[in-house]
């Protein structure tokens, strides 16, 4: 075995545009925003493919395993907190993150001005120094479900590194 264990995991995910919803992207609120995301939970698309990278890092399967959508329990859920319990799993089975980098795909709002903030935000919550977390921003150039602003999607690559 390598003195170092490190896993690589990627996490997509994708949830449809609604108006009327808070639009939730990485923990915090984006307003103003034409419109929000469906789905059970707050729908917050980039923490969401985050958790999913976690678990793969650490072959934990993924988050619908975790937190079924057909499960009551999970309706509204404050997507911060599920991905902070999966980061406790993988915390205590001995995982360290190494980096997390991300992008958000969205032709609205344009997030360039909230890169910074989001970047802040996934740092604190997954307790590592913001230099090790990088947010990306990409638009739909108006073609496909991204461009035609019916989804906004979200990519995310982890690393981790057993202690
Ligand atoms: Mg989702």
């Amino acid at each position: 075995m390598p003195s170092h264990d490190f896993r690589v995991g990627e996490g997509h995910d994708t949830h449809r545009t609604i108006p009327g919803r808070p639009l939730m992207l990485g923990g915090v609120l984006i307003e103003p925003s034409p419109f929000g995301l469906d789905g059970h939970s707050d729908a917050d698309v980039l923490l969401h493919a985050i958790t999913d990278a976690l678990l793969g890092a650490a072959a934990l399967g993924d988050i619908g395993d975790w937190f079924p959508n057909t499960d009551d329990r999970w309706k509204g859920a404050n997507s911060a907190e599920l991905l902070q319990t999966v980061l406790r799993d993988v915390k205590d089975r001995g995982w360290d993150i190494i980096n997390l980098d991300c992008t958000v795909h969205a032709e609205r709002p344009k997030l360039m001005s909230w890169k910074p903030g989001i970047r802040n935000r996934l740092a604190e919550l997954l307790e590592i120094e913001p230099e090790r977390v990088n947010v990306k921003a990409k638009s739909g150039e108006r073609v496909g479900p991204v461009g035609r602003e019916e989804a906004i999607t979200a990519d995310a690559v982890v690393l981790i590194c057993h202690r």
